[in-house]
């Protein structure tokens, strides 16, 4: 098979690289696709696309004209690729629907850490010779109450560690998982989690139900000083009501991985330029928030994972297999 990746990154290509065989000919391009790329694929049976690729209907379109059959995602989540219109036109999506969930909930749980103890900040001070603690106090997570929204692969993986440290853990999610109430997890309404939690993380899809899940109505509810966690998806949080929220104290702390407006920022060495987006530069200047660029996924045993379900779906596509890893 003929496929252009796109949004590649050096570490993209060794992984690929290292499990292709040679019946897929990879070509590499290092801007993302949209309506204004999607022409580079033409000739090409397949793109392989990344969450910052932007395939929406004008993509597709282009996409199809041009000869392309199959979507394959490197990622889990979907919601930057119009399914329907590739529906319409004939084009399968695929996806790595799991590729070491402990990756993306070991990273909430760094983020947790990282911004009650405040070790960014520690670490910076002893670099240079400070070694007060004033300001660097933090609080025990043990008999804390963590509240998770979203008990899948990664939310079970989650909701596990932080039973591991004594915290009591209530989860949200419209299946309820038995192995975790099993282990002592409590299945709550939404409201709920939002009126008890001292510490809730997002572990939810993108969706139009859960877009901007947490607005200035879910903020009101929260405890007030309360921590909120998003490895999942940049959407699920309106940013200008986090940034209210944040101003007046009732967000006591946030930690996110991945930002609404990710698509011009992340993945990329902007140091030296001047960031036009306004929110993001709000959000760095809070002392109790930590941003980290879309790294929950960032492990080795992830990327191989991701390389190994990639080439699997090729084969499948190719070799008319059932399509274990569809997004339909
Ligand atoms: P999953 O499909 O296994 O689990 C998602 C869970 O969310 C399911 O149990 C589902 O029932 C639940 N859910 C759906 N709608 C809901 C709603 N309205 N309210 C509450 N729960 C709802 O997915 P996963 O592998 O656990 O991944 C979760 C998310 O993590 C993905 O959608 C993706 O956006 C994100 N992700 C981020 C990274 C990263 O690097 N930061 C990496 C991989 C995945």
């Amino acid at each position: 098979m003929k496929v252009a990746v796109f949004s590649t990154k050096s570490y993209d290509k060794i992984y690929l690289d290292s499990f292709n065989n040679t019946s897929n000919q990879l070509t590499y391009f290092e801007i993302p696709l949209n309506a204004d790329t999607a022409k580079l694929a033409t000739g090409f049976d397949a793109v392989c696309v990344f969450v910052s690729d932007k395939v929406d209907r004008k993509t597709i379109e282009i996409l199809a004209q041009n000869g392309v059959k199959l979507i394959d995602l490197r990622c889990a989540g979907f919601n930057n690729v119009d399914i329907e219109a590739a529906k319409e036109h004939q084009i399968k999506v695929l996806r790595v629907p799991a590729y070491s969930p402990q990756s993306v909930a070991e990273h909430a749980i760094a983020l947790i850490l990282s911004l009650n103890r405040k070790t960014h900040k520690a670490y910076n001070r002893v670099r240079e010779s400070n070694f007060a603690l004033e300001n660097l106090m933090g609080f025990n997570l043990c008999g804390k109450t963590v509240g998770v929204i979203g008990t899948g692969k990664i939310g079970i993986n989650f909701c596990q560690i932080m039973l591991g440290f004594g915290c009591k853990v209530l989860a949200h999610d419209i299946f309820e998982s038995s192995i975790l109430k099993e282990k002592g997890v409590e299945y709550k309404s939404m409201d709920e989690i939002l009126e008890m939690a001292d510490i809730i993380s997002l572990h939810c899809p993108l969706t139009p139900d859960t877009h901007h899940l947490f607005d200035k109505m879910a903020f009101s509810k929260i405890k007030k000083g309360a921590m909120l966690i998003n490895t999942s998806r940049g959407g699920l949080i309106n940013t200008s009501d986090a940034i209210d929220a944040l101003k007046h104290g009732q967000l006591g702390y946030l930690g996110i991985d991945v930002y609404e407006q990710e698509e011009s920022l992340f993945f990329k060495d902007l140091s030296g330029s001047l960031i036009q987006d306004d929110l993001i530069e709000r959000l760095m200047s809070f002392h109790n928030v930590l941003i980290t660029p879309h790294q929950g996924f960032f492990t080795h045993e992830a990327l191989t994972q991701i390389a190994i379900t990639t080439m699997k779906n090729f084969a499948d596509f190719e070799n008319g297999q059932p399509l274990e890893n569809e997004v339909k």
